[in-house]
């Protein structure tokens, strides 16, 4: 006879306890009991079982699983990413105080950058981070002994070694034109070479889920080379990119089936969309070790991206991956990671883009802002990114009213000036103004129909000529402007037309305005409204002006390019003004 009774203890903590009482205190009543218990909780957990007062108890603990950051090595084979051995120590630095417990830094042999960045690496202080080498087996024929790329690895000093060997029995034949037992030779033998030489070794098995469609005694074959080397991790990866959740599921599932115990990882490429979602399926399925990059940084489609996957399976499925702290810096750390690599930063990516939390149907924005929740899968700030409230013509009076409420706090819904900026905003927009792109030119407008924005100065009159046969300095801009009671008429070179225009009105202003010369212009667009009218087409000039960390755009439009441009440019230094004096003048 026995009766259980079970609870689970402070869940949404992390940690609970599994109380029991039955008359046959026997550990097999315990873990039944708790896996019953469990099957009521929608979270992760791994159990633990421990012996208090003499007392069997078990645990529940959220699982956690090991990051493996490859961005700085499988990320930077992506189009258009690079990074120096200088970018790639302050990379590391940065992910280290964030808290990633695995960086792959590059591949030694491969490039001279990367043994140069090893040879740095071992003077930094990096805390827990462990930095990985990466490469690939001994070649066919040879032993691991003599193998100068397995030899690059052990220079490099890094504790931890990746290697990957091929998975897939079509790569054996028809590329490395070997014998499939040659290649689990190469597998076993330089596995156990480099763990011989004390590094903990992980294998990546290349075309994994590929080569198990093909030959799938091949492929579990491969894993068991590695195993016998001594590998600690064997991460599954599916290198080409076209797997569909259920393969993942399945090939994980064999793997565990074939050797229980086996610590495994993931690697999933993007080619197919589904990085991501082929990571969680390898998650779901046992995996404990994710590897992904940065923004999905890349070959062809990049990897799976970590600034998608973190956020899902720690703030979502509640796994443990990274610091809770690490989490609201999400965003912010995306972003860096973009500067870094000099690469343009995809402003649609879920969780960290600008747009990932950006309302702009009238409906949604007032639905929005009676509950968050109606449109919002997360809490924006739980990844450090924040709402916006996009202003377009077909923004309703919530989104105006939001807007306008940020400078006059107090500011009623139905106040006719909302409706005032509404209508003004919907009649700029039918001409081509577009204020989605102009947060700067948006807070002007706002500010005249509040009554509190007076421009510091005015532009009288302005000429420019251009001759291309000048140089660089090829256009020359006059422009006479009024500040208060005095009149500045002043010319001024410049690189290109707007470049002249925007010297001219600095120069200008400078006695004026000293701290003007903080700001700068940092991006210049025009897009044409209307292709059918050719060259006399409506053009759209958006700026954007930089102070300090803040950045604005600032907004033009006209059948005129340097009209509109000095719109936008006259916009862009108004706010410069008012930031840097405080204040209107
Ligand atoms: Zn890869």
């Amino acid at each position: 006879m026995s009766s259980n009774l079970c609870y689970l203890g402070n869940h949404s903590l992390g940690t609970g306890w599994v109380g029991v009482s039955s008359v046959h205190r026997s550990m097999a009543a315990v873990e039944s009991c708790t896996r019953a218990a469990l099957l009521y909780s929608s979270l992760p957990c791994i159990i633990i079982r421990q012996k208090k007062e003499g007392k069997l108890r078990m645990g529940v603990r959220k699982a956690e699983l090991v990051l493996y950051d490859t961005t700085l090595r499988d990320g930077a084979q992506g189009e258009g990413i690079h990074f120096s051995v200088k970018d790639k120590i302050l990379y590391v630095r940065k992910m280290a105080a964030i808290g990633v417990p695995y960086i792959e830094a590059g591949w030694p042999g491969a490039n001279p950058r990367d043994e140069e960045f090893f040879a740095a690496a071992g003077t930094l202080v990096l805390g827990e981070v462990k930095l990985a080498a990466f490469g690939s087996t001994c070649r066919i024929g040879e032993a691991p002994e003599e193998s100068e790329i397995l030899k690059r690895l052990l220079d490099s000093g890094a504790g931890v070694v990746t290697i990957f060997g091929k998975a897939w029995d079509l790569h054996v034949t028809d590329v490395l034109r070997a014998s499939r037992e040659e290649n689990l030779r190469l597998i076993r033998e330089s596995v156990a070479f480099l763990v011989r030489a004390g590094r903990e070794v992980i294998f990546d098995a290349e075309h994994f889920f590929d080569g198990r469609k093909e030959n799938p005694a091949y492929a579990l074959e491969c894993v068991r080379a590695a195993t016998e080397g001594g590998a600690s991790v064997a991460v599954l990866c599916d290198t080409n990119g076209g797997a569909l959740p259920q393969g993942i599921t399945a090939g994980v599932e064999a793997v565990k089936k074939a050797f229980p115990g086996l610590v495994l990882g993931i690697h999933a490429h993007n080619d197919g969309g589904l990085g991501v979602a082929n990571s969680l399926a390898a998650v779901e399925a046992g995996v404990t070790q994710v590897q992904g990059t940065w923004n999905g940084f890349g070959e062809r489609c990049g990897n799976a991206n970590l600034s998608t996957l973190v956020p899902w399976l720690q703030l979502k499925q509640g796994y443990v991956l990274l610091p809770e702290k690490a989490l609201p810096q999400l965003t912010s750390l995306s972003r860096y990671v973009s500067e870094l690599a000099n690469a343009k930063f995809d402003e649609k990516q879920p969780f960290v883009g600008r747009s990932a939390f950006a309302h702009k149907a009238g409906m949604h924005v007032d639905a929005v802002l009676k509950n968050e929740r109606t449109f919002e899968h997360i809490d924006p700030e739980t990844v450090g990114n924040e709402r916006r409230i996009l202003i377009s013509d077909q923004a309703g009076r919530a989104n105006i009213w939001e807007k306008m409420r940020k400078f006059a706090p107090g500011i009623l819904k139905d106040d006719p000036r909302v409706e005032q900026a509404m209508l003004r905003i919907k009649e700029l927009e039918n001409k081509g103004f577009l204020f989605e792109t102009a947060d700067g030119s948006l807070e002007l407008l706002l500010l005249r129909i509040l009554g509190w924005f007076e421009p510091p100065f005015e532009m009288l009159d302005y000429h420019v000529w251009s001759d291309p046969l000048r140089g660089e300095l090829d256009s020359v801009a006059v422009v006479k402007v009024q500040v208060g009671e005095k009149q500045v008429h002043i010319a001024s070179e410049g690189n290109g037309p707007v470049n002249a225009l925007d010297q001219a009105l600095r120069e200008a202003l400078r006695a004026f305005f000293p701290a003007l010369a903080e700001s700068e212009l940092v991006d210049y667009k025009v897009r044409v409204l209307d292709g059918s009218r050719g060259t006399e087409a409506v053009v759209r000039v958006v700026v954007e002006t930089r102070l300090g960390t803040e950045t604005w755009g600032t907004i033009g439009v006209s059948t005129n390019i340097l009209k509109a441009s000095a719109q936008a440019l006259l916009d862009g230094l108004y706010l410069a003004i008012r930031r840097t004096e405080g204040g209107s003048r």
